[in-house]
């Protein structure tokens, strides 16, 4: 049995984190939720650690881990434990820490705050398609909450799967019909219990949901503050229950606005690149997108200016020095590349000539990839000067074909953008290796009655910017997933702007 270590107080020595899961290409939005805790931490002589949360094995990536340590470390966040660095409060993996999550789901089903529903996964989702038919919002109707002891022998018995489920007061001596809990930004949110689910806190496969290894690690981690993204507001209720439930005391939160489109809707790919993969592979500095995250919020005295003078940019040390948690605004900021890059062009031009050199040697003609790239043109030259005539693709930020190179000849603009706009969603969800996206963009065009030739032409010149060029899916792969899909989505975004124009 894990000990359960002191409550945490108010006093206690700071301790913050970011849990991040790993499901894909590290995203802004952990940068930018990184970067406050890092600032937090280092403002207090406090702990930052990372910890992975990777116990949703349906939405996993193997991959990912690695990604989000190694995008954090070129930031420049480097935290003080985590599933690599080690630390005395690990694993750091929750995947590592399952056995801890269900003796800590047996301590609530013991203290009845917690209890075993049987419902079968589809007698629950006719629950919620009747909730949805008559507009209710969907909810666990509490069924299994009061079956006695000799029905929950029986089903055991019987070998029946269960969940462990949340009971939301009142139940027992606990009467309490709403949540309050104090949000350092906003002050205190209540949620009536109405509206809080009977949550379930270990799956069927003896996995635990976010909810339960959230609040068990952060407690047995000792953290002292959660700040974290405002989507998880609506979570927070759930989770200063089940303190209660265990008997501990609850962190302080801190809820951070939403970073957001410049038409205001939440950040997402459709709209913006998200993925920090994308943006070191793009030419951004790493000084630059810190600065740029730092002004999200309002953290930072308004007209602040750093070293050389220039409002707005400052660096992480004279984040740690100068910001302010309590100045942040909660109305979301708005994520505008038009200002990160000139930002970045900012920090481009303060490099002396040798870095500056360095920097194109390294992020752009880097060896690597003109390893790669060298590789996919070394048959199809006959002087070597030959070779930019058919990459220079690899090495633009801006390329558009012109109509007369991406509408195939028996096809319309029209059709065509439908079918481009296909093609970005099949990329998206591929994984990104050459079987892959042949398999994918063919079953597409078969779908959809789009030739293979047509198919690929396309996309060849979205991503190309031409008619030729050396093998179109090598040179995606070279090219990476997040870049190439950033050029469709730029792409579509200028043929829409252009069409609006007419
Ligand atoms: N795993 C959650 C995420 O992916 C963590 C949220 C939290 O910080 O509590 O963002």
């Amino acid at each position: 049995m894990t000990t359960i270590m002191t409550s945490t107080n108010t006093e206690a020595p700071i301790r913050v984190r970011i849990a991040p899961s790993p499901t894909g290409d590290p995203h802004v939005g952990t940068a930018y939720i990184g970067l406050l805790n890092y600032i937090y931490a280092r403002q207090r002589g406090g702990k930052f650690i990372l910890r992975i949360e990777d116990t949703d094995r349906t939405r996993f990536v193997p991959t990912s881990e690695q990604m989000i340590f190694d995008s954090l470390r070129w930031l420049g966040l480097n935290w003080d434990e985590g599933p690599d660095t080690g630390g005395p409060f690990g694993p750091y993996r929750q995947s590592e820490r399952t056995e801890i999550y269900r003796e800590h789901a047996d301590i609530l089903l013991k203290n009845g705050t917690a209890y075993r529903c049987f419902c079968t996964p589809e007698e629950l989702d006719d629950i919620r398609k009747q909730q949805l038919a008559a507009k209710l919002p969907p909810r666990y109707p509490g069924t299994c909450r009061h079956l006695t002891a000799d029905q929950i022998a029986a089903n055991e018995a019987a070998g029946k799967p269960f969940t462990i489920r949340l009971a939301v007061p009142p139940h027992g001596n606990d009467l309490t019909a709403s949540t309050t809990f104090r949000d350092e930004l906003r002050g205190n949110i209540t949620f009536e219990h109405g509206n809080v689910d009977d949550q379930v806190l270990l799956k069927s496969d003896g996995f635990p949901t976010y909810h339960l290894a959230n609040v068990v690690d952060d407690h047995l981690m000792q953290i002292t503050d959660v700040i974290r993204a405002e989507e998880w507001i609506s979570s927070t209720p759930k989770h200063v229950l089940l303190y209660k439930a265990f008997g501990w005391q609850a962190p302080r939160f801190w809820h951070m606005p939403l970073l957001r489109n410049l038409d205001k809707s939440k950040i997402s790919k459709r709209k913006n690149p998200v993925s920090l993969i994308y943006y070191r592979d793009s030419g951004y500095l790493p000084e630059a997108i810190i600065n740029f995250l730092g002004l999200m919020g309002g953290g930072m005295p308004a007209d602040f200016a750093g070293a050389d003078g220039v409002i707005e940019k400052f660096t992480l040390a004279e984040m740690v020095e100068h910001f302010v948690f309590t100045n942040i605004r909660v109305g979301g900021p708005v994520f505008d590349l038009t200002k990160l890059k000139w930002l970045n062009g900012e920090y481009l031009r303060k490099l002396s000539p040798e870095d500056f050199f360095l920097a194109v040697r390294t992020r752009v003609f880097g060896d690597d990839y003109l390893r790669h790239i060298a590789a996919l043109m070394q048959n199809r030259i006959e002087t070597l000067t030959q070779f930019g005539d058919l990459t220079g693709f690899f090495f633009s930020d801006n390329v558009l074909p012109t109509p007369d190179v991406w509408v195939p000849k028996k096809r319309t603009p029209e059709d065509t953008l439908v079918f481009a706009q296909d093609q970005l969603a099949t990329l998206e969800a591929t994984d990104w290796n050459h079987d892959a996206l042949e398999a994918a963009l063919k079953k597409l065009g078969e779908e959809k009655q789009w030739s293979v030739k047509e198919n690929f032409m396309l996309l060849r010149a979205i991503i190309t910017g031409s008619t030729m060029s050396p093998p179109l899916l090598e040179s995606m792969i070279v090219f990476g997933k997040a870049r190439s899909l950033d050029r469709v989505r730029r792409f579509l975004e200028a043929q829409k702007k252009s069409a609006n124009k007419k």
